[in-house]
């Protein structure tokens, strides 16, 4: 059974040596005398920090905010995979609506990171999403049609199943909105839908699939296993370690009791 991922994304957070050995010592404080079988916890912080939380328990993967589709060479102010891989990092978040939005990241740019990270055998946990403009005109579909076309038209059927998707609703983000659960289980019938077309249905069956957007404790259950979610991507609220923690341990239960 593939696990419940509660992945945080501390984004431009935690400014100092200090602030991270803090939030270190709280994540194992919280950690303690918990096991997990079904939940998969992956923390994300600013790649500058990243060796900082190399000591984290076994349960707690490390994940990246970005990296660069080249492997080294004159590329300023880029982070290579293998840089990241040799620092311990499993996992890396692509895509995201912050780096589209902000810093001007198209659907080629995530494409050609997804293969590069796949090449290197890392996770790529890829961000997928509408603008509150394109949901108001109805353009949620065709817009995921686009990115998921963009991102896995070089993937082989192998490939394609490394690949984690988190669909975040961009107006969703940072907003305490969210979709419905039948919103967002709508979404995840047609990516179902829609892998199908591009690959097969088994394919389709496997993909994981997290949802992000104003997620926190309270509203874990109706945004992720209620939607058929296979976890959850967390923006704000991983900065308090005892809310991922709480919401890894609410995901242990639920997948338990599906067992
Ligand atoms: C995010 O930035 O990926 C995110 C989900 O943020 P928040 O949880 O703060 O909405």
């Amino acid at each position: 059974m593939r696990p419940f991922y509660i992945v945080g994304n501390i984004k431009m957070n935690l400014l100092s040596k200090v602030e991270c050995e803090k939030y270190v010592a709280l994540f194992r404080r919280e950690l303690s005398g918990k096991g997990f079988v079904y939940s998969a916890g992956v923390v994300c912080p600013p790649t500058i920090h990243l060796s900082r939380f190399t000591h984290l328990p076994p349960e707690i993967k490390l994940g990246a905010q970005d990296v660069s589709w080249e492997r080294s060479g004159a590329f300023t102010g880029e982070t290579s995979p293998l840089m990241l891989k040799d620092t311990g990092v499993e996992y890396v978040i692509i895509g995201h609506s912050e780096r589209r939005g902000i810093f001007g990241e198209t659907d080629e740019m995530v494409a050609l990171k997804t293969e590069t990270l796949l090449k290197h055998l890392l996770t790529p946990i890829v961000c997928i999403g509408e603008t509150k403009e394109e949901r108001s005109r109805e353009m949620t579909v065709d817009v995921l049609k686009r990115q998921i076309e963009a991102i896995f038209k070089g993937l082989s059927p192998m490939q394609a199943e490394k690949v984690i998707l988190a669909y975040e609703p961009r107006w969703a983000i940072g907003t305490d909105e969210h979709p419905t659960t039948q919103d967002i289980l709508q979404i995840k019938i047609f990516l179902r839908k829609l892998f199908t077309e591009l690959y097969d249905a088994r394919l389709a069956e496997r993909i994981i699939v997290l949802y992000g957007g104003s997620v926190k404790s309270m509203n874990l259950k109706e945004v992720s296993w209620e939607a058929e979610m296979d976890g959850v991507l967390v923006g704000r609220e991983s900065l308090f370690p005892h809310e991922l923690v709480k919401m890894m341990e609410m995901g242990e239960e639920y997948r338990k009791g599906a067992h």
